[in-house]
């Protein structure tokens, strides 16, 4: 249990106590997104190596001390983070790097990073005495409520675009949540779902508004630094939607360095789609953000209208990192290269991030003897549509052997070609 000082708006500064406000500032509406900032002095006594070493909670609950969260016995049981951090050779060497750090955070519960975010938001609707949450999503944050709620006995209303991908519904379906699907845009659904939370006083569980969430997303970026024995990364790639993953991650890799757990700080890389990519388009010109129609394969990141990205652009400018965008064809290809070469499956945007590579390489921004963690925030069977274009090898056979041999000596000899 970690004791909340204030929240501070990201865009006017002003100061907030836990009772003051529940999801965004006063003053600046629902654009005024808040950042939670505890009594770090307290927090150097209970969050240290030694302490977290002796603890046997592998899940995000062992950061419970940099959680804003006060009851922790309603902490559930299903394991929402700690998921496996691989070295990838085989992956490294295909692009020219010395070392390269995969993070499958398709591994948790409903296969997504999402939990980490849905986890302390069901807490917090149950500490608040809701009976009720809500939220709108392309689809991953969609699930993960659902099935957090499922898990915590609360009742789940899920607005989501028509275009999200089917299996994705098809888990809001088996957790029961009410599902609304929206004819319209994921910012659409968005604003459809905080009217309705205002009309019927649900608890909102959308991250991009909602400071409580990010602090679950941060996590990441705790757990990265405590898998790697303290030695984070030299480069941290996220896939950027509303921009709370990134700024999430990049607050866990914070906090742990001001608490002199870690002796360095990651260069956040932001990437988005190129036909989703206002963020990026900010970070180069430097003007104000202007909203677009999103149109690319990977649903999760297809936002016009992203929430959080004062936070998204703050991370990546304070950790001196960088943005970058990718096109549909280069997302899929990076499907089939995570595959074939790391055996781990990713959904569209939970790869993008490799399809940035080659051009942070060409650019300069990182060189090849650098560390570089990848982050697969989503698993791939939430979209085997967008997998199936990635085409691999098919051999239609008669169920002969003699056929078998054909068709393999066939292939062999037009390869020869
Ligand atoms: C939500 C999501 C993202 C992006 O997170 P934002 O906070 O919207 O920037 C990336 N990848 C996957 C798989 C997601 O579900
Ligand atoms: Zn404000």
């Amino acid at each position: 249990m970690a004791k909340v000082e204030k929240l501070v708006c990201v865009i006017c500064g002003r100061e907030y106590q836990q009772e003051d406000t529940e999801y965004t500032c006063l003053s600046c509406g629902r654009e005024g997104i808040l950042d939670i900032r505890y009594d770090y002095e307290a927090v150097k006594k209970t969050v240290t190596r030694d302490r977290l070493r002796s603890k046997s909670d592998y899940s995000i609950w062992r950061y419970g001390d940099l959680l804003p969260l006060s009851r922790f016995d309603l902490r559930f049981y299903l394991q929402v983070g700690w998921t496996p951090i691989y070295q990838v050779e085989r992956l490294g060497r295909y692009y020219g790097l010395k070392s390269i750090l995969i993070k499958d955070d398709g591994r948790n519960p409903t296969a997504s990073f999402k939990d980490r975010a849905s986890a302390v938001g069901a807490v917090r609707a149950l500490e608040k005495g809701s009976r009720t949450i809500a939220c709108a999503s392309t689809g991953n944050a969609a699930s993960s409520l659902a099935g957090l709620s499922a898990s915590v006995g609360l009742e789940s209303f899920i607005f989501v675009p028509q275009k999200a991908p089917q299996a994705k519904i098809a888990q809001l379906l088996i957790f029961g949540a009410t599902v609304i699907l929206v004819n319209g845009t994921y910012d659409q659904a968005y604003d459809l779902s905080m009217d309705a939370c205002e009309e019927w006083g649900w608890y909102s569980g959308n991250a991009a508004t909602n400071p409580y969430l990010i602090e679950g997303k941060k996590t990441v970026g705790l757990e990265i630094c405590e898998q790697l024995d303290w030695e984070p990364p030299d480069v941290a790639i996220f896939s950027v939607g509303d921009g709370c993953t990134i700024a999430g991650a990049w607050k866990g890799f914070k906090e742990f360095y001001e608490l002199g757990l870690t002796r360095k700080l990651p260069r956040m890389v932001g990437v988005q789609a190129e036909g989703a990519s206002p963020v990026y388009r900010s970070f180069v010109t430097g003007e104000k953000l202007e909203t677009i129609i999103p149109d690319t394969i990977a649903d999760s990141i297809a936002v016009g209208k992203p929430r959080n990205y004062i936070k998204a652009l703050n991370s990546i400018r304070e950790s001196r990192g960088t943005m970058v965008t990718v096109s549909d064809e280069e997302i899929i290809n990076s499907i089939k290269v995570l595959g074939e070469k790391a055996g781990v499956f990713g959904e569209p945007a939970g790869v993008a991030g490799l399809a940035a590579i080659p051009k942070l390489l060409e650019e300069g921004f990182m060189d090849r003897g650098e560390v570089i963690c990848h982050v697969v925030t989503g698993n791939g069977l939430k979209d085997i549509q967008s997998a199936m274009k990635a085409k691999g090898t098919l051999i239609s056979v008669e169920p002969h052997i003699e056929d078998v041999r054909e068709k393999l000596h066939q292939r062999t000899s037009q390869e020869g070609d």
